[in-house]
């Protein structure tokens, strides 16, 4: 049994592993770093030998044997030249180094006989050559071949093997005292080089761990763990080579960027984990619906499509509508039936896009339109948003100018109540007239500057203004005044409005303050805890073009709102429209219910009044009114209001 684990041992160490490819790598380029120099000593001690005996022992020993091994030795080291810069595979690495094993053999042999060889010719001194000669060669060897374990091994035994033999049969007690210290020095050699073979081999071990973790680690750094689709990151990277690659061949590359339309209801009524498991699905069909395309998720309910290959621009929007006809259909989930539709805006490369930055921004630009005026649906970016985007970006550059509010002032809207006919309140509106540009409509310019981030420099100065206006109204007139999503994104910036609200000296409890579903889209916390504070200061709250949005009536409640106001969309012709005198019915229904006021915008025509009136609406605000008026005018209109109704 003890033979059989020796002899296992024993062939352990004799030959060389091949299970681990990387080890056997750096196993070969270590020894072959080692290499030349192994074979230098090993000549150079050999041609000190070959001379301290060339007078006394026949040349062919002396001369012929030495020339012999050395152009062994080189013939050896120049095939090492020829193949040293060659990054060997596995099992080559494995066959060369069985090959030195083999030769290590041949080589120990060779070397130990022929300096045996010499010994009978010459006298004591030479005789302690031939010791020294083996004993240094013999460590060197294994300090060459430290990462051969088996080849070190193997050069042990045998020249230590016969050096003992050869001198403990010479009975000459230096000679024994020699070999006894060889051996044992060898023998302590031997340890360290094991000792070392074994960190070298752990070395290579962890450093393979770390690079298959370093991979792992990138692997996930690329891909959303959620739908296991390649994330944002693989994203931009996919499509910077394949972009590289369009311009190098000369092709076209499309990239469409999807929106989820209704996504947040469904994460709002049935929760996360239903809304997680939504994506998964959006995630697989998208993919199924792909066939060279890549499809990514950027995050959210945002996912992104890049096309390769693609065909003319007709038939692309109608591959790019197929898809988004795919993720609309319904979506069975053991808690319900989910409905979503996904918008797609889509921009190619090179028409109107010849960099990274704006194939993204272009795409995305159309996204926005089409969740404007098309959900559901896929639009191409086209030379028309081209010029808007000129426009909007002239507009941007115009916005962001030193005392841009000189150029803005405020109109205000009556809201009446149809019950007396008398003004409410009025709200404020924005209007800017540049000398470049012209009049440019409200909504136009606050949503550039709402996307550009400075929505608040126009906020502060509006407020201003109005405040200044509305203090010198009759306390009975109510001021309603309309802040962005982004005025309320930040407490600083909600300070900075209670600020102006304070310092104008009007009553806060006359002030209702509009902001619409789009504001809470983002931060729905934030914000939330922004209007908390105005109403705390007694402000009222009121729920712009309420029915245009997607906000789940729970998220609603969780606002302090105390108004709400039914958008115009509804408003138009619904004395006509069945649908929309439905609609209106149960909004007012509802905010009756949800004990909030409720004022109906939009109203033209007397008709419209008139079924307003049938359906107990109090509040009223539009053209069959008044249009929105200059400051200067309100007084005018408040008297032709009180003539009128003395009239009545
Ligand atoms: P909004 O807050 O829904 O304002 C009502 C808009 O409907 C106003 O357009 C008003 O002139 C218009 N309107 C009122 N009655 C009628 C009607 O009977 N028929 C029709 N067709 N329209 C009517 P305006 O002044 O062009 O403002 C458009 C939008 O711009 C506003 O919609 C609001 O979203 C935004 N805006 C205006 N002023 C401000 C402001 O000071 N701050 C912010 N953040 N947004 C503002
Ligand atoms: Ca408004
Ligand atoms: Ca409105």
């Amino acid at each position: 049994m003890n033979i059989l684990i020796a002899k296992q041992k024993l062939q352990y160490f004799m030959s060389v592993r091949a299970d681990n490819s990387d080890l056997l790598r750096e196993q070969y380029r270590a020894f072959t770093r080692q290499m030349p120099m192994m074979y230098f000593i090993l000549l150079s001690s050999t041609w000190a030998l070959a001379t301290t005996h060339v007078k006394l022992a026949p040349s062919w020993l002396t001369i012929g044997i030495p020339a012999v091994f050395t152009v062994g030795c080189t013939l050896r080291v120049a095939f090492w030249w020829r193949t040293r810069g060659v990054d060997p595979s596995p099992k080559v690495a494995h066959a060369a180094l069985q090959r030195t094993n083999r030769l290590a053999v041949g080589i120990a042999i060779a070397f130990t006989l022929w300096s045996f060889s010499l010994v009978p010719y010459g006298n004591a001194y030479t005789q302690s050559h031939v010791a020294f000669y083996m004993a240094i060669t013999v460590i060197s060897c294994i300090f060459c071949l430290m990462y051969v374990r088996s080849a070190a091994f193997i050069v042990t035994v045998i020249v230590n093997g016969a050096f003992i033999v050869f001198f403990l049969a010479s009975q000459q007690p230096t000679f024994i005292a020699i070999a006894i210290n060889v051996l044992l020095v060898c023998a302590g050699m031997m340890s360290i080089l094991l000792t070392n073979y074994r960190n070298f081999e752990r070395m290579v071990v962890s450093q393979q761990r770390t690079e298959a973790l370093s991979n792992e680690n990138l692997l996930l750094a690329n891909i959303d763990s959620l739908t296991e689709l390649p994330n944002r990151r693989a994203f931009f990277t996919h499509l910077e080579s394949e972009l590289e690659k369009a311009k190098i061949t000369g092709t076209r590359l499309a990239l469409g960027v999807i929106d989820l339309d209704g996504f947040k209801p469904v994460n709002d009524l049935y929760g996360h984990s239903v809304g997680d498991r939504l994506l998964v699905n959006v995630s697989k069909r998208l993919t199924d619906s792909l066939k060279a395309s890549r499809a990514f998720r950027l995050g959210g309910d945002e996912f992104a499509i890049v096309a390769p290959i693609i065909p003319d621009d007709v038939q692309l929007v109608a591959n790019a509508n197929a898809i988004s006809e795919q993720l609309r259909a319904p979506y069975h989930m053991p808690e319900g039936t989910v409905h979503v539709s996904a918008s797609m805006g889509i921009a190619v490369f090179p028409n109107l896009a010849s960099t990274l930055e704006q194939l993204f921004d272009r795409a995305d630009y159309a996204l926005y339109h089409a969740k404007k005026t098309r959900r559901g649906d896929a639009v191409l970016f086209d030379a028309e948003h081209e010029k808007q985007i000129n426009i909007e970006a002239r507009i941007e550059h115009m916005l962001k100018q030193k005392d841009m509010e000189k150029e803005l002032s405020v109109v205000f809207q009556p809201i009446v109540d149809i019950r007396d006919g008398r003004a409410n309140g009025f709200e404020a509106l924005a209007r800017w007239h540049s000398p470049v540009l012209g009049q440019v409509p409200p909504d136009q310019f606050f949503s550039i500057a709402e996307r550009a981030g400075i929505v608040s420099s126009l906020t502060r100065p509006l407020l201003k203004t109005a405040l200044t206006a509305a203090s010198k109204w009759e306390p009975s007139l109510r001021l309603s005044f309309n802040l962005s999503a982004h005025d309320l994104n930040s407490c600083e910036g909600v300070l900075r409005l209670v600020g102006i609200i304070e310092n104008s000296g009007f009553d806060p409890q006359r002030l209702d303050l509009e902001i619409t579903e789009t504001a809470f889209a983002h931060d729905f916390e934030q914000v939330r805890q922004s209007v908390e504070v105005l109403r705390r200061l007694g402000c009222g709250i009121s729920l712009d073009d309420f029915g245009t949005g997607y906000s789940s009536l729970t998220r609603l409640h969780a606002l302090p709102l105390t108004k709400i106001k039914i958008d115009r969309s509804f408003v138009t012709d619904l004395h006509k429209k069945p649908a929309s005198y439905k609609i209106v019915k149960s909004l007012l229904t509802l905010s009756r219910d949800m004990g909030l006021e409720c004022v109906v915008e939009g109203v033209e025509l007397p008709e419209e009044l008139e079924a307003l009136e049938g359906l107990g609406a109090t509040l009223v605000q539009g053209y069959v009114y008044a249009r929105p008026m200059r400051e200067p005018d309100i007084g005018e209109f408040l008297s032709q209001q009180s003539s009128k109704r003395m009239v009545l």
